[in-house]
């Protein structure tokens, strides 16, 4: 591995198949995000989103209430669940997952014309959503947002004040279960600092970063 990362353009492919040749450009390419409930993932995303605005961010369609503050069409499209199941049964969703109670899916087509517009798309979704999309893409790259450490993320958690008791211990449980298929992502990216995670992450999602690629970003925080 050494000297690779430094001696092409950082567009340059890897192992991986239809990855472009050395001195290709890369097409654009769909990253997906996921992490644990409560490691940051919209503050991480959010600040990619103001660092680069070409990216396309979809938007997912949810059964789940708005929390206060959340917008209709710009956090979430809130629908109800006949709604959903209308959109799943006419295939407008690129994937979709139930995640504590609620339904969480992404709609197909924004992605699929951002793409053929040329520009990268992000999702941030959950495991289960992640691993349809590597069924159905295995172009994409999965990054998981790692905590620094599990206390760290039950801290945030807990300290977030926008769920119930139960609705928190729901969310842990599935954040151990996130956390345990790590290996299956790309990328694994610790969010310590949510600037230099959102960095890491523009990297990723404009096809740099390919040289460290599949790599561990663990072992650096701790
Ligand atoms: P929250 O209710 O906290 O906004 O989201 C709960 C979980 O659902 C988070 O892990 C979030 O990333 C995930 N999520 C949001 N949108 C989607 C989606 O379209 N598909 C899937 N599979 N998960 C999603």
């Amino acid at each position: 591995m050494s000297g690779v990362g430094q001696d092409y353009p950082v567009t340059r492919g890897t192992d991986r198949d239809g990855e472009p040749a050395a001195g290709e450009l890369s097409r654009p390419r769909l990253t997906v995000v996921s992490g644990p409930s409560g490691v940051g993932k919209s503050s991480v995303v959010g600040q990619l989103r103001r660092l680069e605005p070409n990216v396309y961010f979809s938007v997912s369609v949810t059964t789940r209430a708005p929390r206060p503050g959340e917008v209709d069409g710009s956090h979430y499209h809130f629908v109800d669940p006949a709604e959903f199941d209308r959109m799943v049964a006419e295939n407008r969703l690129l994937e979709w997952a139930e995640f504590a109670g609620n339904r969480y899916g992404t709609p197909r087509e924004p992605v699929e014309r951002a793409l053929a517009d040329g520009r990268p798309a992000v999702l941030e979704i959950e495991l289960q959503g992640a691993r349809q999309v590597r069924a159905a893409m295995p172009d994409a790259r999965l990054v998981m947002l790692m905590p620094p450490s599990w206390d760290e993320l039950v801290g945030r958690l807990t300290g977030r004040g926008t769920e119930s008791e139960t609705a928190v211990a729901a969310r842990l449980a599935q954040a151990e279960q996130e956390l345990a298929a790590a290996g299956e992502f790309d990328v694994r990216l610790v969010n310590a600092d949510v600037e230099v995670a959102a960095r890491r992450l523009l990297d990723l999602v404009t096809g740099g970063g390919i040289s460290a690629d599949r790599c561990d970003d663990t072992e650096q925080h701790e």
